[in-house]
């Protein structure tokens, strides 16, 4: 009997996962695999929502972004009833191999599901570049072309008017999207969650800018970074620092909230380029009868971890970038 490998998309989507999902299935059938696919992430694995694939259900995919599985949070998968019911689910369709295209919380889903005799290889897709063991995650690259996009435009109206944009990117824990974009972008200032920030000395660096002719200025701030005033639930933080900023400084500041355009798009070469390696790596693994591996790209190479290994390590953030924004931000 042929072996079948189920494929599926979980937690927040990200540009890339149809390119996953594409190579995913093809390798499938190269390795004699049967590639089946799992609508609504666990959730749909739960409710039966489970069909095959052959190679022309991923033609003309590559390019878009979105997942064409569609993604979901399911809080029944969380209970062992409902995780009882998705080893049953696969068990009655004879799928003994999943590839996971997701984020921690989706590996975590893995983990145990890899605990209960199903063979899982994961591989990282989430735009916030969060996740351990990878240099980068699949969404992450064509997310930080986005907020590039975004804040070229805002400087050609900052410039002309004479203010302070506040940009503000997604990045709940990781300041990742801020850190590069606004490094590629020349941001003036960067305010990510991992680096406390003290707010007076911002203010002090704008004024010592307009002392030296500069007119307007680039914040990029991560959604993650300390609020001013927890009493204060509905503003943002790049609301709050805003005011703050025109309060104690006397300039202009408006503020652009990027929000969840930050997840769509075409995906980049990078992105489409790593969610095909990495996708052709775990059905590798998977032909191969390997499970419990979250696949990851380290130096440029997809490099392979054990699952319960990767989940109890803390992505860091790249410090070098931080310390060339310091240097360039200072001048
Ligand atoms: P992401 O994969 O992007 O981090 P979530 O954290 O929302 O997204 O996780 C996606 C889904 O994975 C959840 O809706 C849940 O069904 C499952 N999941 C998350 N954490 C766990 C866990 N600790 N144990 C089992 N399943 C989990």
């Amino acid at each position: 009997m042929v072996r079948r490998v189920g494929i599926l998309t979980s937690g927040g989507d990200a540009p890339g996962m149809n390119a996953a999902i594409r190579t995913a299935v093809r390798t499938a059938l190269h390795y004699n695999l049967e590639p089946w696919a799992i609508y609504r992430g666990y959730h749909g694995l739960i409710h039966g929502e489970l069909e095959p694939m052959g190679s022309r259900d991923v033609s003309g995919i590559i390019q878009r972004g979105g997942t064409v599985l569609k993604s979901a949070r399911s809080e029944e998968f969380m209970t062992p009833e409902g995780r009882d019911r998705a080893v049953d689910m696969l068990r009655q369709h004879d799928i003994d191999s999943l590839v996971v295209i997701g984020g921690d919380g989706s590996f975590r889903g893995a983990l145990s599901l890899q605990e209960q005799g199903v063979n899982v290889v994961c591989i990282p897709a989430t735009i916030d570049n969060d996740i351990p063991c990878t240099d980068y995650s699949i969404g992450f690259d064509t997310a930080v072309n986005t907020v590039m996009d975004a804040v070229n435009k805002i400087r050609d109206t900052a410039s002309s008017h004479d203010r302070v944009y506040l940009v503000e990117v997604m990045g709940r824990h990781s300041g990742y999207i801020a850190l590069y974009s606004g490094l590629a972008c020349g941001a003036d200032v960067i305010l990510i969650p991992e680096v406390p920030y003290n707010l007076d000395d911002v203010c002090e660096k704008l004024r010592q800018a307009a002392k030296l002719d500069k007119t307007y200025n680039i914040i990029v701030v991560a959604e993650g970074v300390r609020r001013l005033d927890d009493s204060d639930g509905s503003a943002s933080p790049a609301m709050q620092i805003g005011r703050y900023i025109a309060n104690q400084v006397g300039l202009e500041t408006r503020i652009t909230i990027l929000g969840h355009i930050q997840r769509g798009g075409d995906p980049t070469v990078r992105d489409r380029l790593l969610a095909s390696r990495l996708a052709y790596h775990a059905v590798e693994l998977v032909a191969r009868g390997r499970g419990g591996k979250m696949l990851g790209e380290v130096n440029q190479q997809i490099t392979s971890f054990d699952l319960a290994y990767a989940l109890a390590q803390e992505k860091q953030l790249n410090m070098d970038y931080y310390r060339l924004y310091n240097i360039l931000s200072s001048i």
